[in-house]
């Protein structure tokens, strides 16, 4: 139980990695408020109440400021403090050459994600501040560190993500708040499956050293390694969870 009376908020919690990581933080022991823009939040509390486990869901858009801010005073007012929390919402965006992208596009991925994040980061920086401490973990992914086709804007997001959360973790070392972020490379999701629609010959675009592909269980027990006291020297790390894919030159 590494979690075991902690408090955990998981946005995009209602599919793929989030959800996998709102199961395996409540069979550690967290109670877990899951916070995602679509009902299917319901069907992951479900599942986490009905293996006994404790869990909210509060349906969040993290593109709203005032949304995720009530999602972490939630938590706090409900379990007594905000332990650790996974910025994890997002879209993949149009599968799009950067000269033909669309600018509405863009807006998106820039208000889930990097706007995403920086509220979490602000808004859990401020529970954990007035708690002692805390883990945030945000999802990046190889896109922020590779170029891929097509993904110019989702990669610019996702770095931005990294870098933010770099800086951020030297302003709030000090108060015992530590952040980090996950890489993943290709996971199968539900996202993925949108991708393959739009785009089948760029499914498997990525591949990686490790036979087959990631699993979100895979991305779940790192979150779950970082959020714990097992990481409580980790701050700062940009951690690729790609099958080895960004060690190759
Ligand atoms: P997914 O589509 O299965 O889940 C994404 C979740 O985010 C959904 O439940 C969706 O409703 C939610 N969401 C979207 N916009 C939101 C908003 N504005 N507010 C709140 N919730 C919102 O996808 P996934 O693969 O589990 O993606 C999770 C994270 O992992 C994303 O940040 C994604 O960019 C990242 N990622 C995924 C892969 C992959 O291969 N699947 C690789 C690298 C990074």
């Amino acid at each position: 139980m590494l979690l075991d009376e902690k408090t955990a908020v998981i946005t995009g919690a209602a599919s793929g990695i989030g959800k996998a990581t709102a199961k395996v933080f409540a069979e550690h022991g967290a109670q877990v408020v899951l916070a995602d823009i679509d009902e299917g939040g319901e069907e992951t509390l479900e599942t986490i109440i009905s293996d006994g486990g404790e869990a909210s869901f509060i349906k969040t858009d993290v593109s709203d400021p005032v949304e995720v801010q009530n999602a972490i005073i939630t938590a706090g007012d409900k379990y007594g403090g905000l332990d650790v929390l996974f910025n994890n919402a997002g879209i993949l965006g149009p599968y799009e050459l950067i000269h033909e992208y669309d600018e509405a596009g863009l807006d998106n991925l820039v208000d889930v994600h990097f706007k995403g994040v920086f509220y979490g980061l602000k808004f859990g920086i401020q529970a954990m501040q007035a708690d002692g401490g805390g883990s945030i973990i945000s999802t990046s992914s190889i896109a922020a560190r590779r170029g891929l086709l097509g993904r110019a804007a989702y990669g610019g997001v996702k770095a931005g993500i990294d870098a933010m959360s770099r800086s951020a973790a030297m302003e709030v070392a000090e108060d015992d708040i530590r952040v980090n972020t996950i890489l993943p490379g290709v996971i199968e999701t539900p996202m993925l499956d949108i991708s393959s629609e739009e785009k089948p010959s760029q499914r498997f675009e990525v591949s990686e050293p490790l036979p087959g592909t990631g699993h979100p269980n895979d991305i779940a027990n790192a979150a779950l390694f970082l959020a714990s006291d097992l990481a409580n020297r980790i701050t700062g790390v940009n951690l690729p969870v790609d099958g080895g894919y960004l060690a190759r030159p």
